[in-house]
């Protein structure tokens, strides 16, 4: 079944079901694997909470995610894999389908070498740095 069909069946969260997928499990998050995989062996660190954006995580949240990252991580390197991505999406506009936040490890996945809109990435200028720079001090006095 094609992904985008299996995501057409009515169904409550995936990520609340129960699941018998389970790698390993901490309090407050636990570790599958992807049922429509970028990469046979692509991993899914999954908070028991559903909460549908990063930055409403709490900190017993964060701790559980952590521990699952570094494991997952160490069982792809003991599969053999030296590279791997981690990845959060947070938005429906990035492609994410499903909403319960979750990370994804995946072994030798590229981002690639073009940017967000499909043209080939390149090296910014000193003055763009220090554009860019200023924003993100600009924006850390926010915080
Ligand atoms: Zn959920």
């Amino acid at each position: 079944m094609l992904y985008k069909d299996f995501l057409k069946i009515e169904r409550e969260c995936p990520f609340c079901e129960k699941t018998n997928r389970i790698i390993k499990e901490e309090d407050n998050a636990f570790l599958t694997y992807s049922l429509a995989p970028y990469h046979k062996h692509h991993l899914l660190v999954v908070p028991t909470r559903h909460t549908e954006f990063f930055e409403d995580l709490n900190d017993d949240e964060t701790k559980s995610i952590e521990k699952l990252l570094h494991f997952g991580v160490k069982i792809l390197k003991s599969l053999g894999y030296k590279d791997y991505t981690i990845l959060v999406r947070n938005g429906e506009n990035l492609g994410k389908s499903v909403r319960h936040l979750h990370y994804h490890i995946v072994p030798v996945a590229l981002i690639g070498d073009v940017d967000h809109k499909g043209y080939e990435r390149e090296i910014m200028t000193e003055k763009e740095i220090e554009i860019l720079m200023n924003e993100f001090k600009v924006a850390e006095e926010k915080i």
